[in-house]
């Protein structure tokens, strides 16, 4: 690298976190982290009418969430100072940074005062369209002198600032992604780089921030290219160098179209909030459109880090398949430790109503171990714990069929007489229990559907559900005892 790498994201503070901003994160923060640099967060916050702080607070809660630091920028927290050295790090803050940069490009010649209304600038558009021109600005306030300009601002008149094309060419760019990009002459006119009213225009913000925060590669978004030979006039204008640029192609929906609410949850904050872990979606993310040179697809962030590339960037659109991410995540929830994946699923079962505090560590372990390979997603755990939870415990309305049998009283009896027979305190190995069965078969010449929907009704309250060989030895004989009593006492 000819210069130490600084990269930055630059979101602007109007909505959640979604797949497309992580991905453009992930990307930089991998390279920053691959090649010892910064990376800076910056917000863009110069749609006042759309951005909000609380949004800026919940984008930084997500990216905080998915473990990925930044060096430099707004802390996290509404009240918390900026870090670093090349602040403000939010536009709405910059403002009188842009004004004098603006003023060096009126004073080169390289902007204009433009007055033309909305009304005349969209007159002439249609005049362009209509007759085969592109809709371009005509340069008709190019002819107003700046002294001229001048006084009629000190009269009172509103004028945006335009810059001002002055030697119409071609541009090329080294896209680190998609290769040697050539943008034709004339595809853009002069363009406002401040609005009526004084507030800079996103293209003008960005060149002068790149610049002064010394930001030496842009991966953004592909959607940006149009506005990337904008921003090559302005560097040149100003006789800065640009920083590499690499623009990352879209991200589609399975119907191939641009990925969008339609296709569900697309914000990190929905996919948190439905029990994916952040390694999952930090992992899948990174595939929307890189891949590790083994094809490996379980890559742990530190292997991204040190695999990562923007060799292996492809210029093909991606697309995000939700069944993959899931089948990522229960990845990941599989190769977890029983007692750490305990301290992520035990706050959901309480919200749900079922509480394990009592619960030893040797139980946590066995629990954990017999469900998770069950588990798509943390949210899972609700449905798998409940039968093994007292409080969550009810005789279930498809149980009605199996009390009026005549053999399920018999049945449940003596599974009760049986369960006695041992320390309430314990529970019965799969060994034990398969013997059991086939001992309470015996004794109450009951077998078939009548004596296992019995025994599982007397367990679990309802006819179906859990395989009882998983739960059997997680349920203690005084639980089961408790169960199968509350189980009569409804029959009778
Ligand atoms: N604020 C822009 C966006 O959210 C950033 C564009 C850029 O990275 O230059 O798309």
């Amino acid at each position: 690298m000819s210069r130490p790498v600084r990269v930055r994201f630059a979101p602007s503070p109007t909505g959640y976190l979604h797949v497309g901003g992580a991905r453009t994160f992930l990307f930089n923060w991998l390279f920053a982290r691959h090649h010892g640099g910064a990376m800076i967060l910056r917000v863009e916050d110069t749609d006042t009418a759309r951005s909000t702080r609380e949004f800026e607070e919940m984008q930084k809660q997500d990216m905080a969430w998915l473990g990925l630091p930044w060096d430099e920028g707004p802390g996290l927290g509404l009240e918390t100072p900026s870090v670093g050295s090349f602040g403000p790090y939010r536009q709405s803050e910059r403002m009188s940074i842009y004004a004098e940069h603006a003023q060096v490009l009126l004073n080169k010649g390289h902007a204009y005062y433009c007055f033309c209304t909305d009304a005349e600038l969209e007159e002439k558009k249609k005049l362009a369209l209509a007759s085969g021109r592109p809709p371009h600005y005509d340069g008709k306030c190019r002819a107003i002198s700046p002294q001229d300009a001048q006084k009629r601002l000190a009269q009172g008149e509103k004028g945006a600032v335009r810059f001002w094309i002055k030697n119409p060419k071609a541009y090329k760019l080294k896209d680190l992604i998609r290769g040697e990009i050539e943008f034709q002459e004339g595809m853009v006119g002069d363009f406002v780089i401040l609005r009526t009213g004084g507030m800079p225009v996103y293209n003008f913000c960005c060149v002068i921030d790149d610049h002064l925060m010394e930001i030496s590669h842009v991966l953004r978004a592909e959607e940006h290219l149009s506005n990337t030979v904008r921003q090559l006039m302005l560097y040149e204008a100003y006789g800065w160098t640009p920083p590499d640029f690499g623009h990352m192609s879209v991200v589609l929906g399975p119907d191939k179209q641009k990925l969008s609410k339609r296709h569900g949850a697309t914000s990190v904050n929905d996919y948190k909030e439905n029990g994916y872990l952040k390694e999952a979606i930090n992992n899948y993310i990174a595939l929307l459109g890189w891949s590790s040179p083994d094809h490996r697809e379980i890559l742990p962030l530190n292997e991204m880090v040190a695999l990562f590339g923007t060799d292996r960037i492809n210029s093909a659109p991606a697309v995000f398949d939700g069944v993959k991410l899931k089948w990522m995540n229960s990845q990941y929830l599989r190769a977890m430790d029983e007692l750490e994946l305990w301290k992520m699923i035990e706050p959901i079962l309480k919200k749900h109503g079922l509480d394990f505090s009592t619960s030893s560590e040797a139980w946590i372990k066995s629990a954990v171990a017999a469900f998770k390979t069950s588990m798509e997603t943390l949210v899972d755990c609700v449905p798998l714990f409940h039968p093994l939870s007292d409080s969550g415990f009810s005789v279930g309305e498809e149980a009605a069929p199996v009390l009026g049998w005549p053999t399920t009283k018999r049945v449940i009896e003596v599974w009760i007489s049986e369960l006695k027979k041992g320390n309430p305190q314990s529970a019965l190995t799969e060994e034990e229990f398969t013997q059991l069965q086939k001992d309470i078969q015996l004794e109450c010449q009951v077998k078939g559907k009548e004596f296992f929907q019995a025994l599982r009704v007397a367990i679990v309250g309802k006819p179906h559900g859990t395989e009882l060989k998983l739960l059997i030895p997680l349920l203690f004989r005084e639980s089961l005892i408790n169960r199968a009593q509350k189980v009569l006492s409804k029959m009778s």
